[in-house]
């Protein structure tokens, strides 16, 4: 027996589904990344998908195509309309099947009924959405029976176009589950009122699409299993829709834990692996049609876990597989080390798609670039320096070593990681040690030369006779010029989270950024990580996955213990504070801060330390913060202390990550632009 099917017999078992066999149950989930509407689109959309058939998936469902102008997002947006539409996705499709031809690629249609940026939104009723500006119309029985034949002629479409399958996405908030809630279907003819009568265009919608693709097609539904909304579905409900759907004859439900009016997390990296799992397993224990779950599923073991336990019989990755084309081949040929973990954090996909631009992966820049940014072996080998293993160093280092470059990476501390070993020491930000495993073992696998507990010097430098030299150097925090900076009060935000002071009962930190949240998270948190365990992320977010109230969530309240401190988390801008945090994830460490108790405050001007605390003003008035201790999050600089004797000594230096760009430094910036420099190199 192979090693992949010793260790992951369920992961690597296909599944038969009468007329068509997937090769086995890692299915690549749908994902938006405006690769649909790029130019040269197809073609980078066929290399992307490509990649992933050659890194070993079962099967891929693209990112959601509109199959009318209703339903696209904004204007030009990726339709599958018309006869040139199919036309157009062969590029995909031929790509993908070459690449491996029993890799399946299944095209998601999605109408985004009144998510649209477009004044031509419909929806069951004339109810605008929480985060939408527009108000859609309410659709007529025409514009109903319009909508199920343009379903239709879409999924026929894909059929033409060489998809293997389509899935017709029911959740979410998008069209379909829109006529499922009476809080935005209020119709009072036989699409409106009861249950019944609300999932009967999902139904038609369906039945209408296994007709127009006859019966040797996959036809995959989305379902909203748990919407996490107060006016969501019971499992009642859900349960008789998704029967309905299996009674129609569809392949295969997929399960789907959100609507994007939710207020729950379901994608950042603080929500346990597979937290949501057993909500699909609830439903499979009363279905026959093979189910599909998702969400958090980031690694092979975790896939394997889900499917041993019975919970599901495919298991959904999108984020992961942009992060890592080639997850299944490494599961399957034992290389699991050797995998780019996502780490959940959205910084490159989600906060990218819902900003309109173009997804990537922090942690893999190449991903939707796969034509742009190509490895190729290096001409001419060079003798490389690079000074500082934090995230933009080691990407440098592992990837101009990959290239067959003499990689010498020098690290002051005694481990790699940077300013990553201190963001995953933050509850609920256990995966970025992920990415520290990763590279580590790039660094033995492309024979970096990793010196640890090593403060090279500018003469060591030039001494050694290196071709190039890169800083890596990253940055030193930002002290702020206030009055009593150097009170035994205030702490470095490095000192706090790596435990090296001690923290009293009542803390301001000063500065609101990234830094300053995941500070007051640490200081707040009882020990008790929502990262790791599902029933506390249960419990703080007040979710029934067991009892499944209506939405998982309908009259629960959040249970938090905390660590009793008082913490005030404070800025200088007169903005809301959280206002520059990741777009999909920065509601989340605002709703968080809030439930733990921690008082946010904008607009404060800080007039000095004593040991009474923090004096400032707000709006002008007086305000002492008696406070045992003040931690600094004030941003950071660069630190480049070697540049200047090296260039005095004639020598070119090269600056990556915070050491060259000091202000709004993250990581996503810092990887990506060590990575393109260490591939021209
Ligand atoms: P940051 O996001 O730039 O925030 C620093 C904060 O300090 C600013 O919001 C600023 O707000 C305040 N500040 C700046 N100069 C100051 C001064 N002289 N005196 C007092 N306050 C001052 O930097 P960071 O928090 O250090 O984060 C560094 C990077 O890591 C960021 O790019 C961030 O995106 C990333 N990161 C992200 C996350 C995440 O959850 N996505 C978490 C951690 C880090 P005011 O001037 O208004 O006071
Ligand atoms: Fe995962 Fe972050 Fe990459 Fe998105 S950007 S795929 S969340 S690691």
């Amino acid at each position: 027996m192979s090693y992949a099917h010793e260790k992951y017999p369920h992961l690597f078992s296909p599944l038969d589904l009468g007329h068509t066999v997937i090769k086995n149950r890692a299915l690549m989930g749908s994902m938006h990344t405006f690769l649909e509407e790029a130019k040269n689109g197809f073609e980078r959309m066929g290399e992307y998908y490509a990649a992933r058939a050659r890194g070993g998936v079962g099967m891929i469902i693209t990112g959601g195509i509109s199959p009318n102008d209703e339903g696209n997002p904004f204007p030009g947006g990726a339709m599958m309309a018309t006869e040139q539409d199919a036309e157009n996705h062969k590029v995909v499709t031929d790509a993908v099947h070459k690449a491996q031809p029993d890799c399946k690629i299944c095209m998601q249609i999605l109408h985004s009924g009144r998510y649209v940026f477009h004044n031509s939104a419909v929806a069951p009723s004339a109810i605008k959405a929480r985060i939408s500006p527009i108000t859609p119309k309410a659709m007529t029985k025409a514009d109903i029976q319009k909508h199920i034949e343009d379903f239709a002629n879409s999924a026929r479409l894909a059929k033409k176009a060489g998809y293997d399958g389509v899935e017709v996405i029911g959740s979410a908030g998008y069209l379909l589950s829109s006529f499922l809630l009476s809080f935005t279907n209020q119709r009072e003819d036989e699409y409106g009122g009861s249950y019944e009568n609300r999932m009967r265009f999902p139904i038609e919608v369906m039945t209408a699409v296994r007709e127009a693709v006859g019966p040797d097609f996959i036809v995959v539904y989305r379902l909203a299993a748990m919407e996490m909304l107060e006016q969501g579905s019971t499992f009642e409900e859900t349960l008789a829709l998704a029967k309905a759907m299996e009674a129609i004859g569809v392949d295969i439900i997929s399960t789907h834990f959100t609507w994007h009016e939710a207020r729950v997390p379901t994608l950042a990296t603080m929500v346990p692996r597979a937290a949501f799992t057993k909500v699909t397993a609830k439903l499979k224990a009363h279905l026959k049609v093979p189910m599909i779950t998702s969400n958090r599923i980031n690694m092979p073991d975790v896939a394997e876990r889900v499917l041993a336990e019975g919970d599901a019989d495919i298991c959904s990755m999108a984020r992961p597989m942009l992060a890592d084309p080639e997850l299944v081949l490494k599961a399957e040929q034992g290389r699991e080390d050797e995998i780019n973990t996502c780490i959940a954090c959205n910084q490159a996909c989600m906060d990218h798609v819902f900003s309109g631009l173009p997804a990537s992966c922090l942690v893999n820049p190449y991903a939707c670039k796969e034509t742009l940014l190509i490895k190729t072996a290096a001409s001419q080998t060079k003798k490389i320096a690079v000074v500082g293993a934090g995230p933009a160093g080691l990407a440098y280092a592992t990837t101009a070593a990959e290239r067959g470059h003499k990689v010498v990476l020098f690290e002051g501390a005694d481990v790699i990681g940077g300013q990553f070993n201190i963001a995953k020491q933050i509850p609920g930000k256990e995966e970025f040690a992920e990415t520290l495993r990763y590279f580590s073992k790039l660094i033995q696998v492309h024979h970096v030369d990793l010196r640890l507990n090593t403060r090279v010097s500018a003469q060591e430098l030039l001494d050694e006779g290196f071709d190039d030299i890169i800083l890596a150097t990253g940055v030193v925090a930002r002290t702020p010029d206030i009055e009593g900076i150097d009170h035994e009060k205030v702490v470095s935000y490095a000192d706090c989270i790596l435990g090296k002071r001690e923290i009293g009962k009542k803390v301001a930190v000063i500065g609101a950024g990234g830094i300053g949240f995941d500070v007051s998270e640490f200081l707040m948190h009882s020990g008790k990580s929502s990262g790791l365990s599902r029933e506390v992320f249960a419990k703080e977010w007040g979710i029934d996955f067991e009892n499944h109230p209506r939405g998982g969530v309908a009259g629960l309240k959040p249970q938090i213990e905390t660590s009793g401190r008082e913490v005030y988390l404070l800025q200088r801008k007169a903005t809301y504070v959280g206002k520059g945090l990741g777009r999909t994830t920065g509601w989340t460490h605002r709703i968080m801060l809030e439930n733990r108790g921690v008082t946010m405050i904008p607009g404060v001007q800080y007039e000095k330390i004593d040991d009474q605390g923090l004096h400032v003003l707000i709006d002008n008035q007086a305000k002492v913060f008696e406070v045992d201790n003040i931690i600094l999050c004030a941003g950071q600089l660069s630190l480049t202390e070697l540049q200047q004797p090296l260039e005095a000594a004639g020598k070119t230096v090269t600056l990556v990550g915070g050491a060259h760009l000091a202000a709004e430094l993250d990581a996503k910036a810092a990887i990506d632009q060590a990575t393109r420099l260490a591939l021209e190199v």
